[in-house]
């Protein structure tokens, strides 16, 4: 609406405004007046509300007020920080001029203006507005048909804050989990693509902020383009194969990089392409329900990763998430992470002092991205020199050999290696041209060194005789008018001055002293003068300081562009450093830990000994008591087994699920586990069905969302995956849950042929031991003392024989009436089943009638001793007397 209205009728201010929110809709802008970013109409009210800010107005248009507040531009990045946290972009919009150039061209002309830049959740560089230890992804999706009605996607992940760019591509299937994995901060893609309808569900329900762009110019071949222009490269071969959906994705991640970052361009990698099938695939909803990074509330206290985070730097916690986030599924990988880990937990004074280095090692990749931004300040290059020199003494502890036959673990051996590919003559500039600790900004200068350059330690000297004149020159005013309480002083306004009290002041507007001492100001009580003297000393001052910044800020464009020069070799060498510290970190996870190294291979094996789960021990460890550790074996020849477990409320079922699971991440991540021993033939994928939150956000119930979540895994696990259930079939009454689980407990076993681990309130679903080959029942163990009842976690083979329900009810506090009262009606129901068993036992349900399923793969049934029975019975041949006695027999071997 406000863009419509035609300029003729506005201010020429308002008028350039008009016409630069026309061009930025869809970003709140802040239209920078003197000291202040001024937001006005719609844009001021949203920001007002947002911030907490006052609302105030600025003329008219169109006969109303004009919205309007601001914010100064010293305190800016605090309240970019607070809008981008609440998904909203921002257009900066700066004066391109010096106000007095636009006064020359005439009295209704208005500075000039541009948009220098838009800040997006993705496409933040400022120290202040980054999480360190947080990755800060932009995610660009693209798409190429693959059939009829079958596209696949192309997924580019930017991160220009370290100038991380990788591609893979996937299905819709497995588009939520590798977007999970990634946790970018913002998406973008052709707005075609939330059209699609093989992914409404997730466009709708997803809380990352969609930036949907015009399609045009968004095809492969501009696409192409436009990466073999940014990279200065005539075909992308050079970077590897790229399918045309992840060609698409990476143009177009390039292309919102170009429209936010206006004319700067960030130092970005080359293109990387990651097999979605290398990493170990974890949907949405295990990842969530594991906690892996977060936890279910959204925080990383409680996560695992803030568990097992011993990194010192920030690098080293952006990759330690990020190998957490997506394990790895390569044996060769795992193993060589696995050896590293090992050197660093046998030699602990190599480690102590790695990580002591470390710890001095500045964050050099986000400095470099806004050096290469034109956004950084002389700290920057003061972080990439205390970050280069931090990597040479870190290689050099890396070089010292204690004994002859010392040679690094493949793993080090690449991270040592990389420590030298830029030259020691760059950290040797910098330090040669940087004082100590220079300042954050460029115009508050000094940060260039004396010695560095000539004209500028000269026009230091001027300044600083100039300063001491000044000085003197009051003692020798002061002397020749006789006036002890003159002082020179100095402001904005009038520069130096000389203030004299008001009646000395008065007297030399009568005196002789009015040639000398010219009046400019008068104050109630004194009186201001300048000199000749003063304004030449002035000026030269002013010469002066105007030289050195001069000098400073091309000093500071030279060091720089030599910086950004070697933006490839800094950022492998920042690689290298965030590599050592998450191996050193695990390593010392490990040790302080007692965790041991797991074997990983492609067996179909999973075998704990003595499994713990890593933030519950740590938990109770703080609260001074001991996790029990508990086994698991699932392992299997041809299929994996399944373990349903059953037992009383607070037992530690979901404990133990959970144990597993998260045993599997850290060995695939290349970590020790909490264990005394593991085997884990590698695992592709991990799916959970745990804990059961009623999403009334998404209008679904419980029991749907269940469903839901059931049906993905029995859909999808292969033999290689491992599956955790937890209480399915809660949801819903108790005949239709218990068959629910019954029967995907078949499938799981019979189909998907998966390890799983199954936890249930259903003690019926213990009576599948009996059928089927590959399944065994263990039960948490509790004891009973003076009718109480005691939780022991321990994990032991059979079923459980009750529920305990009323003894958890009492421990978590239900009145004592509704417990007594709970307790007849149970005895009530019990005596009930006895005396009518058609009522409730469930032995009598058709269950053992299932429909024919499929045979299980590979695994010959057994013998069933019912069934040989049965065979061997001729009615034809039977009296009345020995029919019903075949059938009593019968009946016995059910
Ligand atoms: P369930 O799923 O059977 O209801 P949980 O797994 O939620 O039980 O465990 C309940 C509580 O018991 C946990 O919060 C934890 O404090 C404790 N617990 C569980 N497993 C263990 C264990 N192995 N050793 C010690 N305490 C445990």
């Amino acid at each position: 609406p406000v863009a419509s209205v035609a300029p003729e009728r506005v201010t020429p201010m308002m008028a350039q405004y008009i016409e630069i929110k026309a061009a930025n809709p869809d970003s709140l802008l802040f239209y920078r007046m003197g000291d202040f970013y001024e937001l006005f109409f719609e844009d001021a009210e949203i920001a007002s509300r947002a911030l907490g800010i006052v609302l105030t107005k600025r003329g008219k248009h169109r006969g109303e007020d004009i919205p309007m507040c601001g914010v100064p531009v010293e305190r800016a990045d605090d309240y970019l920080q607070r809008l981008i946290g609440l998904g909203h972009r921002v257009a900066v919009c700066e004066q391109m001029e010096d106000p007095a150039e636009a006064k020359k061209r005439g009295n209704k002309s208005v500075v000039r203006r541009d948009v220098v830049r838009l800040v997006t959740p993705g496409t933040i560089t400022e120290e202040n507005l980054l999480e360190p230890g947080r990755a800060n992804l932009l995610l660009a999706i693209g798409r190429r048909r693959a059939g009829d009605d079958h596209a696949l996607y192309g997924l580019a992940a930017v991160d220009i804050s370290t100038g991380r760019f990788s591609v893979a591509e996937t299905d819709a299937a497995g588009l939520p989990g590798e977007v999970a994995r990634l946790d970018p901060r913002e998406i973008v893609l052709a707005d075609t693509i939330l059209d699609d309808p093989a992914l409404a569900g997730f466009w709708r329900e997803t809380q990352i902020p969609l930036c949907p762009l015009p399609r045009d110019g968004l095809d492969a071949t501009s696409a192409e383009n436009r990466l073999c222009d940014h990279f200065g490269v005539a075909t992308l071969d050079a970077f590897g194969d790229f399918t045309r959906a992840e060609i698409i994705a990476a143009g177009t991640a390039l292309a919102y990089v170009a429209r936010t970052q206006i004319a700067a361009r960030p130092a970005l990698e080359p293109p990387r392409r990651e097999a979605v099938s290398a990493s170990l695939a974890i949907d949405a909803a295990t990842r969530a329900n594991l906690e892996l990074t977060r936890t279910l509330a959204g925080e990383r206290a409680g996560s695992l990763l803030a568990t097992i985070d011993m990194t010192v730097t920030p690098g080293g916690g952006r990759l330690l998430a990020e190998r957490l986030a997506g394990p790895s599924t390569d044996l060769t990988e795992i193993g060589a992470r696995l050896d590293a880990l090992d050197f660093l937990v046998d030699d602990p004074a190599l480690r102590e002092r790695l990580r002591g280095a470390l710890a001095g090692a500045p964050d050099i990749t986000r400095a470099l991205s806004r050096l290469a931004l034109d956004r950084g300040g002389p700290r920057d290059l003061a972080t990439i020199r205390d970050g280069l020199i931090a990597a040479r003494a870190i290689a050099a502890l890396l070089d010292a050999t204690p004994a002859p036959a010392y040679s690094l673990p493949e793993a080090l051996a690449a991270s040592r290696a990389a420590l030298d590919t830029v030259d020691k003559s760059l950290s040797d500039t910098l330090a040669a041209a940087l004082v100590e600790d220079p300042p954050l900004a460029r115009r508050d200068g000094g940060f260039i060194r004396e010695g560095r350059d000539a004209g500028l330690d000269e026009a230091r000297v001027l300044q600083g005789d100039s300063r001491r004149f000044i000085a003197g020159l009051q003692g020798r005013y002061a002397e020749e008018t006789e006036c002890r309480t003159l002082r020179i002083k100095h402001n904005n306004m009038l520069g130096y001055y000389v203030e004299v009290p008001q009646a000395t002041g008065e007297a030399w507007l009568r005196n002789a002293m009015k040639e000398t001492f010219i009046h400019r100001q008068s104050m109630s009580g004194a009186m201001r003068f300048t000199t000749v003297e003063l304004g030449e000393l002035e000026a030269r001052i002013a010469g002066a300081a105007e030289r050195a910044r001069a000098i400073e800020t091309a000093l500071f464009t030279e060091l720089s562009n030599l910086v950004v020069a070697q933006a490839q070799g800094i950022n492998a060498i920042a690689q290298a450093l965030s590599a050592l510290d998450v191996t050193a970190a695990l390593a010392e996870l490990a040790e302080t830990r007692g965790w041991t190294r797991p074997i990983v291979d492609d067996s179909l094996a999973f075998a704990i000994e003595g499994g713990r789960h890593p933030v519950v021990e740590d938990a109770l460890a703080r609260a001074g008591e001991s996790f029990i550790a508990n086994d698991a074996d699932l392992s299997g020849a041809d299929a994996g087994h399944i373990s349903v477990i059953t037992g009383p409320n607070m037992g530690g079922k979901s404990t133990y699920l959970r144990q597993n699971a998260l045993i599997v991440v850290l060995a695939q991540m290349g970590a020790r586990v909490p264990a005394r021993h593991a085997h884990i033939g590698l695992v592709d994928r991990l799916f959970s069905r745990v804990g059961a939150a009623d999403d009334l956000a998404r209008g679904r119930s419980t029991f749907m969302v269940e469903m839901v979540e059931t049906a993905a895994i029995l859909n999808q696990a292969s033999r290689r995956s491992l599956v955790i259930l937890d209480e399915i079939g809660r949801g819903t009454a108790t005949f239709d849950g218990l068959s629910i689980a019954w029967a995907a407990i078949e499938h799981l076993h019979d189909v998907n042929g998966c390890r799983a681990l199954f936890a249930t309130h259903f003690h019926e679903l213990t009576r599948l031991a009996e059928r089927l080959a590959r399944l065994s029942n263990v039960t948490l163990k509790v004891a009973e003392h003076k009718g109480e009842v005691v939780f022991l976690h321990e994990v032991v083979p059979g079923a459980a024989d009750r529920s305990y329900g009323l003894q958890v009810a009492r421990l978590a506090g239900l009145p004592a009436p509704v417990i007594a009262r709970a307790r007849t009606i149970l005895e009530e129901l019990e005596r009930a089943d006895l005396e009518n068993p058609s009522t409730a036992r469930f032995d009598d349900l058709p269950l053992f009638a299932a429909p024919a399923r499929q045979p299980p793969p590979q695994v010959a049934p057994g013998p069933d001793p019912l069934h040989e029975a049965l065979a061997a019975i001729d009615p034809d041949e039977l009296s009345p007397r020995e029919a019903l006695e075949r059938l009593y027999a019968l009946k016995k071997l059910v």
